[in-house]
């Protein structure tokens, strides 16, 4: 029998780093002996570097820090831990853009994955691309730039992606990894072929739809509470050379919403968008974040004056895809597409880059933010999933309400996705509807986040009063209760699972799920 998520919350509170320190008493001291023993450090600098995430909400102290240079590294430690006496957590921690703590691992051992990025000791290749089989092998710990960038090399790349690129392979397909193309292709963990899993027990397991099916579906979306992944294959396309971006302001919900739906349902990706998303521009926000820039000035002020007007104001966000051959057909084709939108007359905005400069649209932004001190700084984030058929009362009860008059900093995002285009197998969770809409909040905390987090559980308040089926993405969950109600009908066979792959609640502590072994 087990315990579950009656996590000790006390230890992601803030902590100080002491400033020396003997070997922690929480591992078994033959870890220094074996071969890993020199890549594994104990010193207050590097355990604190790991102590924290993206979200900057969360803080914990692990005992250790691995500095992988192989995937045996990494098998040697989890079967190290699982057969100790005193076996400790262990959490593989990506780029670490997690928001509440989930690749942390509070007295126990944080896996830098990152320290394999240029590749392994053991000569590996850590990225591989086979353009006869359309696919890359890429490992846990690529960055999704990287795997851009080598992909691009023969003319091929992913199909879905995240809005940023500096986010690990691991990272993502241990969430789902969604973004305007996931209307399309589905989430990233859609397109993944095969695993190469390291086990809770330390066992290196290669799995796919059908080799080890049960492990396969579970890592994918699994919060990394079944394996390590250090190897994914992933499905490439022809890459286009270029994008006709779009930008269309809407004052109707409404009409912006039937707009979406209508553009997610010409899924042949031949006539329509490749890519469809949407956000929610506040009065006071709309030259102001990561997303502005692509807008020029003087059109930033057309749209502030109508948001300011109206409190907020719609932007549907397409792209088109074309090679620079076919730039005589890209215009025609748009203006069909456009010809059939409701936005607001005069309020469509055109940008024409590289397949590359879209795909990395975020970079822009966040280096402009870090250059004003603004990227690392508390991100009181809120994703959630919520169904087609409670959008416009989100709509009327969330942005027309809560969000309508405070100075909330940091993109409103809200697209739709189709649900047949996730595979139910996963460990992903997502609404039980047709059409889902993705909404994420996500807030820049530079002066101040609590009340952040207090507005985003109002916004949580009145979904659950409003009676509105919402899953959250990347969810945070800190009682046994909301786990079991966040997973639903999934939540048996994640319990069997784990007991299967991760007896011992080794792996991935951060999130909370499972706190002692089975
Ligand atoms: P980490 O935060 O390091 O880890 C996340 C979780 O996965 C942890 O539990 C960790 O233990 C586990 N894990 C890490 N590596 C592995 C591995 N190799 N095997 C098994 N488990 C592992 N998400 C989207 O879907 N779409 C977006 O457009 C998007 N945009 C983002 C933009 C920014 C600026 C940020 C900060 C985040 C964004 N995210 C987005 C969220 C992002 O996908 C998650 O935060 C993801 O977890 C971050 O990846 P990471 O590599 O930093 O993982």
């Amino acid at each position: 029998n087990f315990l579950l998520a009656l996590f000790i919350t006390s230890s992601l509170t803030p902590t100080v780093g002491p400033s020396h320190r003997p070997w922690p008493e929480e591992l078994p001291e033959e870890l220094q002996a074996l071969d890993i023993g020199p890549r594994t450090r104990i010193d207050p600098d590097v355990t604190t570097r790991s102590s924290t995430d993206f979200g900057r909400l969360m803080h914990a102290l692990p005992a250790a820090v691995l500095y992988p240079s192989s995937v045996h590294d990494i098998m040697t430690l989890v079967q190290f831990s699982y057969s100790s006496s005193k076996p400790f957590t262990i959490a593989p921690r990506g780029h670490g853009h997690s928001l509440r703590g989930q690749a942390l691992a509070p007295h126990g051992v944080v896996i830098e994955m990152t320290s394999m990025r240029n590749g392994g000791c053991d000569g590996e290749p850590r990225l591989s691309v086979s353009p006869e089989g359309s696919y890359v092998d890429a490992g846990g710990e690529q960055f999704w730039i990287d795997v851009l960038q080598e992909t691009l090399k023969y003319g091929l790349a992913p199909r879905s992606w995240t809005d940023y690129l500096y986010l690990t392979v691991g990272g993502t397909l241990s969430n789902a990894g969604v973004s305007g193309q996931a209307f399309l292709h589905g989430p990233q963990i859609s397109s993944v072929y095969e695993l190469d899993v390291i086990t809770g027990k330390g066992e290196m397991v290669t799995c796919s739809e059908d080799q080890e099916p049960d492990l396969f579906f579970a890592v994918l979306g699994g919060l990394g509470q079944f394996g390590i992944i250090t190897r994914a294959r992933i499905a490439l396309e022809p890459a286009p050379q270029m994008v006709r971006w779009v930008r269309l302001i809407y004052m109707n919900f409404e009409a912006f919403a039937r707009d979406q739906e209508k553009l997610i349902s010409l899924d042949d990706g031949k006539k329509g968008f490749n890519y469809v998303e949407g956000s929610i521009l506040m009065h006071h926000n709309v030259g102001n974040n990561w997303r502005s820039s692509f807008f020029p000035e003087r059109d930033l002020g057309r749209i502030s004056s109508l948001a300011a007007q109206h409190g907020a104001v719609y932007c549907l966000e397409g792209a088109r895809y074309y090679d620079k051959a076919m730039v005589h057909m890209v215009d025609k084709e748009l203006e069909s597409l456009l010809e059939a939108l409701s936005f607001m007359p005069g309020f469509a905005f055109k940008n024409d880059v590289t397949y590359t400069r879209f795909l990395n649209r975020v970079r822009d932004g966040e280096l402009k933010l870090r250059s004003q001190g603004l990227w690392n700084v508390p991100h009181p984030w809120l994703n959630i999933f919520v169904p087609r058929s409670r959008i416009i009362d989100f709509d009327r009860g969330i942005f027309k309400s809560i969000l309508r008059h405070d100075n909330s900093m940091g993109p409103i995002l809200i697209y739709p996705m189709n649900r047949n285009k996730w595979d139910r197998r996963t460990s992903a969770v997502i609404p039980d509807e047709e059409i889902f809409y993705s909404i994420g909040l996500l807030w820049s905390g530079v002066h101040a986040w609590e009340w952040l987090e207090d507005q985003n559980k109002e916004i949580l308040h009145f979904c659950n009063q409003a009676g509105i089926n919402h899953k959250q993405y990347l969810p945070h969950y800190t009682t046994q209760a909301d786990w079991m109600k966040h997973f639903g009908s999934k939540w048996d066979i994640f319990v069997e699972r784990k007991r299967r792959y991760d007896p011992k609640a080794l792996l991935s502590p951060g999130q909370q799920i499972f706190t002692s072994s089975m």
